[in-house]
């Protein structure tokens, strides 16, 4: 009886492990690997029962070596995922969140269209759960209650404060002149200038929602969970955020696990039964 429920762990415990590195590949985008890693995977289960005794052990022999590798080439990938992961899970979960509310939604709509019509460049960062001090430079505390006027200062091309992003918690206009970290790589959007890259860097880092007015284009474009996109109106914008408010919600806890549970829940059967094959496999046979 007790052996079933040592078996069960185990399976689960495998599940885990190879959730999180699937978590952690498609969050790098090194999806081509994942799709590598599926394919030795096949050939080894297909070596397996063919009985192909010295093509299995070759495998068996090098698959430390291979994780070696895979650690040193994605070591940055992994140490961020780890830190997030930890961020998410602990320190994440007991910080209270500051709510956005439907008038500062609409003072940010407000300025966001007058920045865009006028091509005035900016942005704008609206913290997720995580905190940034860990990953913003520079930056001059302000600690005022937003208003339209002081974001249409702030940003006045004229004024030397207008360079850099604004960071707002809540109704509170924490920093301007903040410099974000830049994106590690132009690949996934070549051709996009600083501003953008800074947006993206950001969204690759946190949790952070960052909206990016372009000088050039007056274009508004949204940078969130290591993505850049283009939004087409006001309107459009200010539902993102709504989303973004909305799923942040720290209040209901509850909420979230079942949410963590049940996302993914393809990716998840699927690794349920990878695991329960293997387990099948090397224990069981
Ligand atoms: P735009 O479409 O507005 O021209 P862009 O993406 O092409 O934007 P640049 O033209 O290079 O980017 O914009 C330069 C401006 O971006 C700087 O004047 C500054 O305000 C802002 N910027 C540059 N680097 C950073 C940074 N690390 N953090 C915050 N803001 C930055
Ligand atoms: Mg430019």
């Amino acid at each position: 009886m007790f052996t079933i429920f040592v078996e069960i762990l185990d399976i689960l415990t495998t599940a885990f492990i190879l959730y999180t590195a699937l978590v952690l590949l498609k969050k790098t985008r090194s999806i081509y690997i994942l799709r590598g890693f599926f394919g030795l995977g096949v050939f080894y289960i297909a070596a397996v029962f063919l009985n192909l005794k010295l093509t299995t052990s070759l495998f068996q022999s090098f698959i430390s070596f291979f994780i070696i590798i895979l650690v040193v080439l994605f070591q940055k990938e992994i140490r961020r995922f780890f830190e997030n992961f930890t961020i998410d899970f602990f320190i994440g979960a007991f910080t209270p969140e500051i709510p956005v509310s439907d008038t500062v939604i609409d003072i940010i709509g407000h300025v966001v269209s007058r920045f865009s019509k006028k091509k005035i460049g900016a942005i704008i960062v609206l913290p997720g759960k995580q905190s940034l001090e860990r990953v913003l430079e520079g930056g001059t505390p302000l600690n005022g209650k937003i208003s339209e006027p002081l974001l249409l200062s702030i940003f006045d091309p004229k004024t030397i404060g207008h360079d850099g992003a604004v960071i707002i918690e809540g109704d509170i206009v924490k920093k301007f002149m903040v410099h974000l970290p830049l994106a590690d790589s132009n690949k996934k959007y070549p051709g996009i200038g600083t501003r953008h890259r800074a947006g993206l860097g950001l969204a690759e880092r946190t949790d952070a929602m960052i909206i990016i007015v372009s000088e050039e284009r007056g274009t508004i474009t949204v940078a969130q969970n290591n993505e850049l996109e283009v939004v087409a109106s006001v309107d459009k914008l200010k539902e993102e955020i709504h989303k973004f408010t909305g799923s942040s919600e720290g209040s209901d806890k509850q909420n979230k696990i079942l949410k963590f549970l049940f996302s993914d829940t393809r990716d998840k059967v699927f690794i349920l039964l990878i695991s329960a094959f293997l387990w099948y496999l090397i224990v069981h046979k």
